[in-house]
């Protein structure tokens, strides 16, 4: 019986990329409260951090094998170690 093909891919950690929104937006709040010099620093501290940030490795197999339909998918952030997985078999004739 044929095994399944493993794909991967890379693309944004939704944990970094939710605590990049909440540190712009803190940046944001400090607009005026801060000298112009800090506020365009942590700016361009901010974006340079943000650049290539593609770091969640996803790698998932999915097909049938059989009679069986299979999903066996896991992420792993290499930043922030952030994890997921989800796996799922459904026999295809409903057996
Ligand atoms: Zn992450």
């Amino acid at each position: 019986m044929k095994e399944l093909d493993i794909y991967t891919e890379w693309t944004n950690c939704p944990k970094c990329e939710n605590e990049r929104k909440q540190k712009l937006t803190l940046i944001e709040h400090s607009y005026g409260k801060v000298p112009p010099e800090e506020y365009s620093k942590m700016l361009n501290e901010y974006y340079h951090a943000s650049y290539g940030h593609m770091k969640l490795t996803q790698t998932y197999k999915q097909g049938i094998v059989g009679n069986i339909y299979k999903v066996d998918f896991s992420a792993k952030c290499s930043d922030c170690d952030w994890t997921f997985s989800y796996y799922f078999m459904k026999n295809v004739l409903g057996e």
